[in-house]
């Protein structure tokens, strides 16, 4: 590590934080200064976070929220904090992507850090709500996807614009599950960003809100669920995500995986880059001449 990102590592000791309220844990993507971009250190203190709740029989319900401006600009691909490099204390059955070459680096470290992750997270026993304002974007729209429920402030809007990279979409491929088929094309097509409004009238977004009344909203759905029994809602949620693995989700995400690693080590033979040769600043520039 260098002293750079030692320095970035020390400043970022609180990138998660937890509280508990009347039943409620609220999990807090802490990155403001870079709209809660999730680099590796972030994934695995949500897991830590996750868990305890989980743990926690006072919780009966899990908030996911940012700090600021933005839920998530999605996955760290260029803030000082990016530790990519880095080895971490797995929580799947994947060896140590670290010291790999080629395809395998990239393909391990995702397997456990976003599909696996990701996948983890959507088995939570508890329903989990996703409080989104601003920005949700990429990797975000995972974090937002794997919540039960998803509240969006009135100006909050979602984009996936990984096709730019020449990758189909990111990790999770949760996309057509998200949206109608022919939207989800659209979607992924042309990057644009879809506005909470929209969002809402797919069926992506279950509330919209304000920033304004985002949290006492966000608390008011969760004590309306939290008064139901435990054992109800956790295995309510399992019936549904066992009906959308029936329709072929998990399967469907394995196909979408390989062929994104596919993608990631096609980048790297012909740009030598895995991203296609695009940066946090060159993405940022094209999103916002889309806009
Ligand atoms: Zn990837």
């Amino acid at each position: 590590m260098s002293d750079n990102e030692k320095t970035a590592a020390e400043n970022e000791q609180d990138i998660v934080r937890y509280e508990v309220a009347e039943g409620v844990a609220w999990v807090t993507m802490n990155r403001p200064e870079y709209h809660n971009a999730q680099n590796g250190r972030m994934t695995y203190l949500l897991d830590d976070a996750f868990k305890r709740a989980v743990a926690d029989d006072d919780v009966k319900v899990i908030v996911l929220c940012g700090e600021g401006k933005h839920f998530s600009a999605g996955h760290d691909i260029g803030t000082p904090g990016r530790d990519v490099h880095l080895s971490q204390d797995r929580v799947t059955m994947w060896y140590d992507h670290a010291n790999k070459e080629g395809g395998e680096f990239l393909y391990v470290r995702e397997a456990e850090a976003y599909l696996g992750m990701c996948r983890r997270w959507r088995e939570i026993p508890k329903p989990t709500i996703a409080a989104v304002q601003g920005a949700c974007i990429a990797g975000g729209l995972m974090l937002a996807w794997v919540c039960d429920l998803i509240v969006a402030t009135d100006d909050a809007y979602f984009s996936d614009p990984v096709v730019r990279m020449g990758i189909p979409g990111v990790e999770y491929f949760a996309h057509p599950y998200e949206l109608n088929p022919r939207i989800a094309k659209e979607f992924l097509f042309t990057g644009n960003k879809m506005g909470a409004e929209r969002a809402y009238q797919m069926g992506m977004v279950n509330q919209i809100s304000s920033r304004e009344a985002l949290r006492d909203d966000v608390a008011a759905l969760a004590q309306k669920i939290a008064a139901m029994p435990r054992l109800g809602l956790a295995l309510t949620k399992q019936a549904i995500n066992n009906v959308e693995d029936l329709q072929g989700k998990r399967s469907a995400m394995e196909a979408a995986f390989a062929w994104h690693h596919f993608t990631h080590v096609h980048n790297d033979l012909t740009t030598g880059n895995k991203l296609g040769g695009m940066d946090a600043k060159s993405m940022a520039k094209a999103n916002k001449e889309e806009s």
